[in-house]
C-alpha cells in the first residue's frame, strides 16, 4: 500500500486546478522521498496545461513568477512553496546541456519520459496514484540509479546527469546501475560542456552524501575530468609500503570527515601537491603549500565562492601543521586562521588518519586532540589574540604621536607580545612597553 502523505498546501493547489479542468501530479525528488519515507527537501506539481491557463487556474493564491518561459511558477499555499510546471516535452538537444526548445504538453507520460533517472521520474496523484512506468519503485528498493531511456542517448543529451547520477548515488547510498554506469564512464568528456556552477553543484552533494568515498573511488575517472590537477593522485602510491594510491587513501578519508564542504574537499584534495614534490623519506616537504596553490587555482576555476575558496586552501595549507598542544602555539594559529579554521583543521587532521594506527599514528592523534582541548578552553578564558580584543587599540597609540604604518606595526608586536605571554594584556602594562 503506498502510503502518501500529501501537504495540506499541495492538496488545496491540485484541488484548485482539478476545478478548473487541469490534471495534476507530484512528480520527481518529492514522490521518490516519500516513497522512501523521508520528507521532501520541495515539492514539485506538474500540470497538463500551458503555463498561462495554471497562472488562471490558481487564481486567488499568491504566485510568483519565477520561471514562466520554462512553465514554472512558484505558488505560495499554507505558509509553503510549491513549484507547479507544465508538462513538457523537450525538443532536440545538440550542444550537451539543454534541449533547443521546449513546449508545453498535457501528457504526464512525456513529462516523466525526459527526467533523469527511474527514481526521479515517478508521479503521484490521489485519482490515479503512483505513475511508475520506468520500474522506479522497484530501483529505490534496490538500491539503483538508472536512466531513463536509453543512458548513452540520455547522458548525450545532457551531461550533467553523469555527475547527478553520482550525485544520488552517494546521497542515497545506491549503486548504480551497469548500463548507466559504463555510459557515464564512456561519455565522461561531454562533461567539459557543462558550466561550472552546475558541476560544482553536484559535486558539493556528492562530497556531503553518505557514500561519498565510496563513489569517488569508483568514478575517479569521471571526477578527475572535472578536476583534471587530481588525476597524478591516481596510482601514485599513498605509502612506499602500501598498495593504496593517495587518491584512494584521501577518497576514504571524505567519509570521516564531518559534513561540512569545505573541511571535505580539503580531505580530498589535501595531498594533490605531492607527486610534483620531491619525497625525503615518507614526506614530501613543501606538498601542502605548493597543495595550496593548486587546489585555489583550481577551484577558482571551479567557481567555487571566495569565502569557502580561502577557508578550504587555508585548510589545505596548514594540514601539515597542527600546533603543537602549548598554548603560546596555539594562540598563534588562532591568530593565523581565527577560530573556525584551526577547528575545521583538527577534524581534517583527525580524518587522515587511517583505520589502522600505528604507533606514531596513534601519538599524532593523541596530540591533535590535546591541542583541541586546549584550544576549547584558550578561547572559553578569553585569552586575546587578536588587535579587536587587545587592551590598546590604534587611538592609544595616536596620542602617543604614533602614526600610519608605524602605528600599525606597533600594534601588532603589542599583540604577539600578549599572544606569546610575555605581557599581561592591560592597557597600563602594553602601554608601558611603548617607553
Ligand atoms: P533534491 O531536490 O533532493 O535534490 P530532486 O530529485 O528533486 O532531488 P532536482 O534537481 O530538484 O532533484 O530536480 C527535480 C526533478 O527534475 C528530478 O527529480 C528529475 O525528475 C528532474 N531533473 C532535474 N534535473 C534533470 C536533468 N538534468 N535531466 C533530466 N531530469 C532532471
Ligand atoms: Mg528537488
Amino acid at each position: 500500500m503506498l502510503n502518501i502523505r500529501m501537504p495540506e498546501g499541495a492538496r488545496m493547489i491540485m484541488d484548485k486546478l482539478s476545478s478548473a479542468g487541469i490534471r495534476s501530479w507530484l512528480v520527481g525528488g518529492c514522490v521518490r522521498d516519500m516513497l522512501r519515507h523521508r520528507i521532501p527537501n520541495d515539492w514539485d506539481i506538474a500540470a497538463g496545461a500551458d503555463p498561462q491557463e495554471i497562472v488562471g487556474a490558481l487564481d486567488g493564491f499568491c504566485i510568483i513568477q519565477t520561471g514562466i518561459r520554462h512553465g514554472t511558477v512558484t505558488v505560495v499555499a499554507q505558509d509553503d512553496c510549491f513549484e507547479v510546471t507544465a508538462c513538457r516535452c523537450d525538443g532536440e538537444y545538440k550542444d550537451m546541456r539543454r534541449p533547443e526548445s521546449v513546449s508545453f504538453t498535457r501528457s504526464i507520460e512525456s513529462d516523466l519520459s525526459r527526467r533523469d533517472f527511474t527514481i526521479n521520474a515517478m508521479a503521484y496523484s490521489q485519482k490515479d496514484g503512483l505513475l511508475d512506468l520506468y520500474g522506479g519503485r522497484a530501483d529505490l528498493r534496490r538500491g539503483l540509479i538508472r536512466c531513463v531511456g536509453e543512458p548513452t542517448r540520455r547522458f548525450s543529451e545532457d551531461a550533467l546527469r553523469i555527475m547527478r547520477a553520482l550525485r544520488f548515488a552517494s546521497e542515497l547510498g545506491f549503486s548504480i546501475d551497469p548500463d548507466t554506469a559504463a555510459a557515464a564512464q564512456a561519455l565522461k568528456e561531454n562533461l567539459d560542456a557543462v558550466s561550472q556552477e552546475r558541476k560544482l553543484s553536484e559535486l558539493r552533494r556528492l562530497l556531503l552524501g553518505q557514500d561519498a568515498g565510496k563513489v569517488l573511488i569508483c568514478y575517479r575517472e569521471i571526477l578527475v575530468q572535472i578536476m583534471p590537477e587530481c588525476r597524478a593522485l591516481i596510482g601514485f602510491p599513498h605509502r612506499a609500503a602500501s598498495t593504496e594510491d593517495i587518491w584512494t587513501h584521501c577518497a576514504n578519508s571524505v567519509d570521516l570527515a564531518p559534513k561540512k564542504f569545505n573541511v571535505r574537499l580539503a580531505a580530498l584534495l589535501r595531498d594533490i601537491g605531492k607527486p610534483y614534490c620531491r619525497k625525503v623519506g615518507e614526506s614530501y616537504p613543501g606538498h601542502a603549500e605548493i597543495g595550496a596553490r593548486m587546489a585555489e587555482h583550481m577551484l577558482r576555476r571551479m567557481k567555487l565562492d571566495h569565502a569557502a575558496l580561502q577557508e578550504t586552501v587555508a585548510l589545505i595549507a596548514n594540514h601539515s601543521a597542527v600546533p603543537e598542544p602549548e598554548e603560546r602555539q596555539i594562540r598563534r594559529a588562532l591568530h593565523r586562521l581565527g577560530a573556525g579554521t584551526l577547528f575545521d583543521l583538527y577534524h581534517l587532521r583527525r580524518c587522515d588518519r587511517g583505520s589502522h594506527l600505528d604507533l606514531e599514528e596513534k601519538q599524532e592523534l593523541e596530540k591533535v586532540n590535546k591541542a583541541h582541548e586546549l584550544t576549547r578552553r584558550i578561547l572559553e578564558r578569553g585569552d586575546c589574540y587578536m588587535l579587536s580584543t587587545l587592551a590598546v587599540n590604534g587611538d592609544d597609540l595616536k596620542q602617543l604621536g604614533y602614526a600610519g604604518p608605524e602605528l600599525g606595526a606597533k600594534l601588532e608586536e603589542l599583540l604577539m607580545l600578549v599572544i606569546d605571554g610575555e605581557c599581561p594584556n592591560t592597557k597600563q602594562a602594553l602601554l608601558q612597553r611603548l617607553v
